[in-house]
């Protein structure tokens, strides 16, 4: 592999992505998905380069590449029997040139620095789709929340919160919730904040209703991805009204995927967690959807429970022997992604495809492998990319700040409606930006050139920095 025989500036825009990409991988080799996430953004900038000298000049990709600055840490807590523990913390601040950073905290014992770089990365450019100062962030532990007690979460809480409350500042980095980090965890990081810095700002957000949180916050990434998904269909004529939809994952985002599905009169049929598949014949009604919810937010139980208590309901135990995922292989009209990244493998796609899926669209964060996105794009379906589709979460959060900082907060209906337009116009720069750039309907190009060039431009403005 050569990168040095020319510099990557006096190339064409082709080799140059080659010779960025293949910088990329020497510098991270240990990181499959943050070079993952790179590939696919760094395929959709060759449209732009071609036509924008300018950003090559002045590095601005291989710039956005590289985080500001990134926090790693230790972090010593006492379980209930009195024994050291010790997990990894970490923080990625990665782009700031449009607002303070911004994204999520992960707790998943899968965390490491690989996958917070890839979702820092994807952040930067949704953050940017919605139209919100906010730049990009993400961070996380290697910590387990499930099994544990509620005061072994505190105390782990507190003392991750320790160290990372330095970096932190209404104007400089505001973490949010991610997987396994809900309202119960967003509450402990908050008070630790609180005590060490003796301050009542809106540092955090997916904060409780009491204290600073927003009206909605909680529904956002699950209420815009369907919204997304309504745009996607308007494009084409149609509506969710009637459509069989596959939802993967039983948290935050999936909750509320389902909760809006039926609302919009479409019939959600699947759910899942680590453990497994439940695929309801009779759909999970809303009815249900509030047992899923007491399960998971309250009982912090598993997803099997559901085919004991609602007898029509298959469950389908995670077999790792599987070449394919069970849940994709389920016939519907479209598909909502909502676990984690890369549930959607070609063979999946290649099922979904088989089956007449005519729609996909990712509450997850990249959800689909590079093979599974192609064979989409290629099969002309909708296809909405999680930093487009799932970009409610952040928004909301977005609109958190903004009413902390006016120390006031919005009516339900108003934070709503306001998520509504901010998807609607998400999928127009999408739909918008896609036809500019000579790829009419591909949401991906749309979504990675869309977010790109509002950071890039304001890189130029700010200097070499
Ligand atoms: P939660 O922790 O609330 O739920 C995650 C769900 O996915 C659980 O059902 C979990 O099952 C399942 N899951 C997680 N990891 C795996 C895995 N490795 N294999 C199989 N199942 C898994 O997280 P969220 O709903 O908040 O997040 C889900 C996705 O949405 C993530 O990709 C996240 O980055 C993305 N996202 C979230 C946003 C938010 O606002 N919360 C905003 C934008 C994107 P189990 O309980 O068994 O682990």
């Amino acid at each position: 592999m050569s990168t040095t025989v020319m510099p990557p500036e006096t190339r064409s825009s082709g080799d140059y992505i080659e010779a960025v990409m293949n910088t990329v991988k020497l510098k991270n080799p240990a990181e499959p998905e943050f070079l993952q996430a790179v590939q696919e953004v760094l395929d959709s900038l060759r449209l732009v380069l071609a036509r924008h000298p300018e950003y090559r000049t002045a590095k601005i990709v291989e710039r956005i590449l590289e985080p500001e600055r990134v926090i790693m840490f230790r972090v010593p807590w006492f379980d209930d029997q009195g024994n050291v523990q010790v997990n990894r913390g970490f923080r990625i601040e990665m782009n700031s040139a449009i607002g303070p950073y911004k994204g999520g905290l992960r707790f998943h014992p899968s965390v490491n620095l690989g996958i917070l770089k890839f979702l820092a990365f994807e952040q930067v450019f949704k953050n940017s789709l919605t139209t919100l100062p906010m730049g990009g962030g993400k961070g996380g532990s290697d910590f387990d929340p499930k099994g544990k007690s509620d005061n072994e979460v505190m105390r782990f809480c507190q003392s991750f919160m320790t160290e990372l409350c330095r970096h932190l500042g209404p104007d400089t980095d505001v973490p949010a919730g991610d997987i396994g980090v809900g309202g119960r965890e967003i509450g402990y990081l908050f008070g630790q904040y609180k005590r060490i810095r003796n301050e009542f700002t809106g540092v955090l957000t997916g904060k409780g209703l009491n204290w600073g949180g927003s009206l909605i916050r909680p529904e956002a990434t699950g209420y815009g991805c369907v919204y997304f998904a309504a745009e996607m269909l308007k494009s084409r004529q149609d509506s969710l009204e009637g459509k069989l939809c596959l939802v993967s994952g039983s948290g935050n985002v999936s909750q509320y995927t389902i909760e809006k599905l039926l609302a919009l009169g479409a019939k959600p049929l699947t759910a899942s967690d680590s453990n497994g598949v439940i695929y309801d014949p009779d759909g999970i009604d809303r009815e249900k959807l509030a047992w899923i919810m007491e399960l998971k937010n309250v009982r912090r139980g598993r997803m099997r429970e559901y085919a004991d208590k609602f007898k029509k309901a298959v469950f389908m135990p995670t077999d790792v022997k599987l070449d394919h995922n069970p849940l994709w292989n389920v016939k519907a009209d479209c598909a909502f992604p909502s676990a984690t990244q890369n549930e959607i493998t070609a063979t999946d796609a290649t099922n979904l495809i088989k089956n007449g899926i005519q729609l996909v669209a990712e509450g997850a964060n990249m959800p689909c492998t590079l093979e599974a996105t192609k064979l989409f794009l290629q099969a002309k379906i909708l296809y909405g990319p999680g930093k487009a589709a799932n970009a409610g979460g952040v928004a909301t959060s977005g609109l958190e700040m903004a009413q902390n900082s006016a120390r006031l907060s919005w009516t339900r209906e108003e934070v709503d409606d306001r998520l509504h337009k901010i998807m609607v116009a998400i999928h127009g720069t999408c739909f918008e930006t896609a036809e500019k750039y000579g790829t009419p309907g591909n949401l991906v190009n749309g979504a990675n050139i869309g977010g790109f060039l509002k950071v890039a431009n304001s890189m130029l403005d700010q200097g070499l920095v």
